[in-house]
């Protein structure tokens, strides 16, 4: 099964073979900022599974435990696309929000709810942590 998506404005297009490792809701408060909306959805998936066509500028950022995100953006239209995560070496957080077909995500996982906005309600079946999952 192959995922397409991609920007808003085109200029940057992805692919992903195969199912990610686990689909994951970010309440963090600069997920909330890079994306403008209440929480982000990020697919995690090996990095060998993603291929990127088109040019992502890169903001680089820092989690709460000092490791680096680095936040890939469109350079045009500035629609985040994809997130590189110091502490998941290999692993690239693809941004669900940006998939042509969102209809069938299965998110199993959701951080950060210590920032979780309070009209935010999610299904319990949705596994909630208030900072990241345990290491490991
Ligand atoms: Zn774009």
């Amino acid at each position: 099964m192959t995922k397409t998506g991609g920007c808003l404005c085109g200029k940057v297009r992805y692919e992903i073979e195969g199912e990610p490792m686990f689909t994951a809701l970010c309440h963090c408060t600069n997920c909330q900022k890079q994306g403008g909306a209440a929480f982000s959805v990020n697919l995690l998936v090996n990095e060998a599974q993603l291929t990127v066509e088109g040019d992502l500028k890169t903001f680089e950022d820092k989690g709460d435990s000092g490791n680096n995100v680095y936040r890939k953006f469109c350079g045009n239209c500035g629609s985040p696309n994809v997130s590189e995560l110091e502490a998941f070496p290999g692993m690239v957080a693809v941004k669900g929000g940006t998939l042509n077909d969102a209809s069938r995500l299965n998110p199993t996982v959701q951080t950060y709810c210590d920032s979780k906005q309070d009209w935010v309600s999610l299904p319990e079946s949705i596994t909630a942590f208030a900072k990241s999952p345990p290491a490991g």
